[in-house]
């Protein structure tokens, strides 16, 4: 346990987690789904609306200078959160899947066409495998699948042979939402440099659990979701190499992408903007924006030690329960994870963990094809925040020891 990080304080944070439901207070552990917001997120998202609330760099008046300026500076943490080169590469999207579709329509359109092959991994949200397939479809392009070991590694040596004269592109989630894998993401994106392929990395899971620098990484693209990080819904960043950046067209037409308009010629704006057509989420903008302070404020490492530390304690007694399958035994693993229960279909263990307050999360995760490789329907899925304690994980065990006793001897 790591002593500097006071998990008791840090709950005082968060409003949502102080509610009991039924009789019992709520044990949150569908963060993987979405993570909870500290008062300090709601309350910059209250006073934009109570106290700014205009439109962003249209108007001279004061209150939408003050709009802009927010949503700006907003930009300006983002870039240091990742260590972007520049404000310029921070892109606001509505999240993941449209950082994904962005680059697909902008970048994949442009440099994949008939017989090129796109890399992706067995273990894909479909957010990072549906716009890529429906790309191969309009192009008559083949995606190539890195497989992975019954731990729910990826295999690197396999992924090494993949590459061909025709690979154009490799697409890799850092972090399994339904595994809780975090692949080696910097040596795999060395192997695709070596064959001069960008790569765009779903970070969706790994930005709320751990430091991520993208010049570090040196990824092309690098796209999250402002609500898995303790922010709004509906916001989320793509960030891009300058240059890739330069050379894409524009995701969508509109307000704003513009430098200027006629009927014979449109001047598109310069990064980011082109690629923010229309009045955006100002408000989660903002609230992203309060997230990071928040972040840096409990300190991020600190964060992340507590919440390995609690994965392993989690991980140690969920295995030691007979007729529990962990799914996804990853070397190295975060904040996630999977089991079945033998005879016990997932949904109803979380139906059961409800009826004790826990919320977990029952499904495929929108992970399908992880689903069919491990030959199950679904799992039962417990994800952590750095505000879960030792105490909710032991009431999880509880629970979890209740289902068997219900199915295997009621
Ligand atoms: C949640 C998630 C997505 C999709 O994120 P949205 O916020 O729904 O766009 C993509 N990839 C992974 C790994 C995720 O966990």
């Amino acid at each position: 346990m790591t002593a500097s990080f006071d998990v008791h304080r840090i709950r005082q944070d968060f409003p949502v987690l102080m509610q009991t439901i039924g009789s019992k207070p709520l044990v949150y552990l569908d963060n993987a789904a979405t993570s909870q917001k500290p008062q300090v997120v709601i309350d910059v998202i209250r006073r934009y609306y109570a106290e700014i609330n205009a439109n962003v760099h249209r108007g001279v008046h004061t209150l939408s200078q003050k709009a802009t300026a927010a949503y700006e500076e907003a930009r300006l943490k983002v870039k240091s959160f990742i260590n972007a080169p520049s404000e310029r590469q921070i892109i606001f999207t509505r999240g993941t899947t449209d950082g994904i579709n962005l680059v697909v329509h902008c970048y994949g359109r442009q440099h994949i066409g008939a017989g090129d092959e796109i890399i992706i991994s067995a273990m894909e949200h479909h957010s990072n495998i549906v716009p890529w397939q429906m790309l191969c479809e309009e192009k008559g392009a083949t995606l190539r699948i890195i497989p992975m070991n019954e731990r729910g590694e990826l295999e690197i040596e396999a992924y090494k042979q993949l590459f061909s004269e025709r690979t154009q592109f490799v697409s890799l989630v850092h972090i399994s939402n339904s595994l809780g894998t975090v692949n080696p993401i910097e040596t795999m994106i060395q192997i695709a440099h070596q064959h001069g392929v960008p790569v765009l990395i779903d970070g969706a899971q790994a930005v709320p659990h751990a430091p991520v620098d993208v010049q570090a990484l040196d990824c092309d693209f690098y796209a999250f979701s402002g609500h898995k990080m303790f922010a709004a819904t509906g916001i989320g960043v793509l960030y891009g190499k300058a240059d890739l950046l330069e050379r894409m067209p524009p995701y969508q037409g509109g307000g704003d992408m513009i430098l200027s308009v006629s009927f014979d010629k449109t001047i598109y704006n310069e990064i980011p903007h082109k690629f923010e057509a229309g009045t955006p989420h100002i408000s989660g903008v903002i609230s992203l924006g309060a997230a990071i302070d928040y972040l840096n404020q409990i300190g991020r490492v600190a964060a992340m030690e507590y919440e390995n530390a609690l994965l392993d304690y989690a991980t140690a007694q969920l295995a030691d329960i007979p007729r529990v399958n962990l799914i996804g035994t990853a070397r190295e693993k975060a904040s996630i994870i999977s089991f079945t229960i033998d005879e016990v279909h997932p949904h109803d263990i979380g139906t059961l963990l409800d009826m004790e307050s826990i919320a977990i999360r029952a499904g495929h995760h929108c992970t399908q094809p992880v689903m069919q490789w491990f030959q199950i329907p679904a799992t039962a899925r417990a994800s952590f925040a750095f505000y879960n304690t030792y105490e909710e994980v032991d009431r999880l065990v509880q629970a979890i020891h209740k289902v068997i006793e219900v199915f295997h001897h009621g």
